[in-house]
């Protein structure tokens, strides 16, 4: 067994997988207790009364290919949600094992882990230097029950892009220690390169990609766990079969052909176009005390009267989020349309 795959929980590495029906188009099913008939309302290419593929090759190669890794690296999955839900749950024993995470930072990771049972080790990222990572007191705060831990780039909700090097250190200091996860759901936006292409170099390295973002296709729920093949193939027993709608397969297999993905660069760009005029239009406001440099699809802004900046986006039909339970005075502004961008301006005016 490998070093890495001996910090995942004994039972998970013992647990033989769920032995489900064969999986074969060319025949016909008469053993899968399936109704043989679609509904009026089916759609769907493959037919929605048939269980769909239950661990979907043809979506994890497509998958693979637009992240630049093997299938067997890659494990598909309800959104990187379900991604750190089956981290957490694969290599923390409830009550003895312990995750780190560097707040303020999105919230699933701690949430996932109490869930599980797991305890969190919280280690702020340090504010005053742009919300950068405090390598010192994240290794500190690990101990031999550290299992996991979670860094995000681009931050959710900070913006900022963590620093390659700040990073590169905790991969090597824990290398046969804990899994250092990477989650890069907003790195579109940034222009920067996936840690994916470090994987040969960290065995420890599992970075987390969504088509939540950048995609367009949030209510489609698909991200991408990406790791060593023994990470991926362990946890290909944790999900459970069939986990991806077939509605969804079809729809990434179409959203993701060449012509589409010329449409996605676009809308990328125009939000970071719409990022940086925002960012200007914001900076003339009376109220705006700081706005954070940003790489991602949204900015955290700090407010002097928030309440009144919630109430006044919310005259204008639009939400933004609170963020002052992790960070004081601040709210964090998705960048929308022009015509939405130019509304939470006036709103604000
Ligand atoms: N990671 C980060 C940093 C996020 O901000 C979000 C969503 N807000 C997610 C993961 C969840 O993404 P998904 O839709 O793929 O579950």
């Amino acid at each position: 067994m490998s070093s890495i795959l001996a910090l995942a929980r004994p039972d998970i590495i013992a647990l033989k997988a769920y032995s489900h029906a064969s999986w074969d188009p060319a025949f016909e099913r008469l053993h899968a207790n399936e109704l043989p008939w679609r509904a009026e309302t089916d759609r769907s290419v493959a037919g929605l009364n048939r269980y769909p593929e239950p661990h979907p090759h043809v979506l994890a190669q497509r998958l693979a290919t637009l992240y630049g890794v093997q299938e067997k690296q890659l494990l598909p999955g309800r959104g990187s949600d379900e991604s750190i839900d089956l981290l957490v749950r694969g290599f923390c024993r409830a009550g003895v094992d312990n995750v780190v995470i560097c707040p303020p930072t999105f919230g699933m990771y701690a949430v996932a882990a109490r869930i599980q049972g797991a305890e969190v080790r919280e280690v702020p990222l340090l504010r005053e230097q742009g919300f950068a990572l405090d390598t010192t007191r994240v290794l500190g705060a690990c101990d031999s029950n550290t299992r996991i831990v979670f860094l995000c780039s681009p931050n959710n909700p900070t913006g900022n892009a963590m620093s390659p090097a700040a990073m590169e250190q905790l991969l090597v200091a824990l290398s046969d220690k804990a899994l250092v996860v990477v989650d890069e759901a907003y790195i579109e936006f940034s222009g920067d390169r996936s840690l994916t292409t470090e994987l040969a170099r960290f065995p420890n390295l599992v970075v987390l990609r969504t088509l939540s973002k950048a995609y367009g296709l949030a209510g489609a729920r698909v991200g991408s766990l990406i790791a060593a093949p023994e990470i991926v193939a362990l946890l290909g027993k944790v999900i459970p079969p069939y986990s991806i709608p077939q509605l969804t397969i079809e729809t990434v297999l179409a959203t993701l052909g060449e012509g589409q993905l010329t449409i996605q660069r676009e809308r990328v760009a125009q939000v970071c176009k719409e990022r940086g005029r925002l960012s200007a239009a914001l900076a003339s406001c009376n109220s705006v005390q700081k706005i954070w440099p940003s790489v991602a699809n949204f900015l955290l802004v700090d407010f002097s009267n928030p309440d009144a900046v919630l109430e006044a986006a919310r005259a204008a039909k639009l939400l933004i989020r609170d963020m002052r339970n992790v960070a004081p005075s601040s709210l964090r502004i998705t960048v929308g349309t022009i015509e939405q961008n130019d509304r939470l301006i006036r709103s604000l005016a």
